[in-house]
């Protein structure tokens, strides 16, 4: 069912917020959630029509979950039917190895964020889906935001803004980020009708030479399917679906009908490296605040972390704006997201040989445990 606005255009630009939300993903919506439920006026904007799908492999880990209990929504993904998952089934070049998993589930994009936007709105958070927004100059005591529906364009008035607008979102003027030169751009899609080899409860990851496959059962039983691809391998099997077919067959995964055809969906590239992550009374969190390749799954953890992370700040901000705020979001985010992300990164550079891929899988066939201590540091 679609989330309806709670809020007018006009009415939003009537008043000047305590905070203004930029994006309702994970990031944005959980930070509305926790500067709502502290008492402040949230104003939670996003372009999209919500429920919205999103590329995304779907799996939310015990990090994630651990995140949303923190902010008192430990039920959430229950309630939204998320499916528990008992492993992964790691395939390269025809070996396959099972890693036994805990504390993980799959749930759809629409699922999950639909319930962080009905919680913010829950906790007093106003909601304003199909608006654009850019951030505007700021004042004495507030930053403006523009905020566009179709030809309509208000400014309104907020004393912190909270910038969550994902991988390919460009909030802060003038801020182009960095991506790494060899960076793979990321594709996406759900089939429905999938082979009963797609068991639900497990994770399907197929790796080839051009990168590699996720596959998951969602809450509703269809197949969600997200890719990393070299962009040059995309070009040469002329589009994802074939990339994603070329995979599953050189990792000896069964073949999806009629995949090629289907409606894929394509990321910018996978990296993101931005020069700054805050600006006056702007914090910048989650994918835009620096993205890696998603091999280990964790971005909704990295999402959800920085949104509870950054209430206390935003509130001292709200109460005042001083620019050690900007350095201590910095800072804070360096020592919570930024390292975890190059264990991600070195994960994933490692697992780009072929032969060194392949030797891992036949390793894990014999010793699944031998996985441990990483599926233990992603989802703890
Ligand atoms: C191929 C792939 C597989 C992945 N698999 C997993 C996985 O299995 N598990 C996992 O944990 N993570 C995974 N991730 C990562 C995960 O999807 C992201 O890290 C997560 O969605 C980040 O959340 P976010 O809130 O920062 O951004 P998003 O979820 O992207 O939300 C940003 C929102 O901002 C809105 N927006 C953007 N600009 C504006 C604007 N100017 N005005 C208004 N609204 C705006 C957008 O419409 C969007 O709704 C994967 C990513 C990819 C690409």
């Amino acid at each position: 069912m679609t989330l309806q606005a709670t809020l007018g255009l006009d009415e939003a630009a009537a008043r000047t917020w305590d905070a203004i939300a930029v994006g309702a993903g994970p990031a944005g919506a959980l930070a509305a959630h926790e500067l709502a439920r502290r008492g402040v006026s949230v104003l939670l904007v996003d372009k999209c029509v919500f429920p919205r799908w999103k590329v995304c492999g779907c799996c939310v880990n015990g990090r994630a979950l651990a995140a949303l209990r923190s902010a008192g929504l430990g039920e959430l993904a229950a309630q939204r039917g998320a499916v528990p998952l008992e492993g992964i089934l790691l395939a390269a070049a025809g070996r396959r190895a099972l890693v036994p998993l805990r504390g993980e589930v799959a749930l759809s994009r629409e699922a999950l964020d639909a319930g962080l936007v009905n919680a913010a709105v829950g906790s007093g958070t106003s909601f304003l889906p199909e608006t654009q927004a850019t951030l505007g100059k700021a004042g004495a005591c507030t930053r403006t935001v523009l905020l566009r529906q179709g030809e309509r364009t208000v400014d309104v008035e907020a004393r912190v803004v909270v910038a969550a607008p994902g991988l390919g979102g460009r909030f802060i003027p003038g801020e182009t980020p960095r991506a790494q030169a060899d960076s793979r751009i990321g594709a996406g899609v759900v089939a429905d009708g999938p082979p009963e080899f797609y068991v639900p409860g497990r994770i399907f990851m197929a790796t080839g030479h051009g990168g590699y496959v996720g596959l998951v059962r969602r809450e509703d039983g269809r197949l969600n399917i997200a890719a990393a691809f070299d962009a040059s391998f995309v070009k040469q099997e002329q589009g994802p679906g074939a990339a994603a077919m070329r995979v599953l067959q050189q990792a000896g995964f069964p073949a999806i009908a009629d995949l090629e055809s289907l409606a894929w969906r394509g990321t910018p590239t996978l990296t993101r490296r931005p020069a700054h992550v805050a600006a006056e009374r702007v914090f910048v969190l989650g994918d835009a605040a620096g993205y890696v390749e998603p091999f280990t799954g964790e971005g909704i953890a990295w999402a959800l972390g920085a949104g509870v992370a950054l209430a206390p700040l935003a509130l001292r901000a709200v109460r005042r704006w001083d620019s050690s705020l900007a350095d201590a979001w910095s800072q804070r985010l360096r020592h919570t997201v930024t390292r975890r992300q190059r264990v991600c990164q070195v994960t994933a550079t490692l697992l780009r040989r072929p032969s060194l891929l392949e030797g891992v899988v036949a390793v894990l066939a014999f010793a699944p445990g031998l996985a441990s201590p990483l599926v233990h540091y992603v989802n703890s």
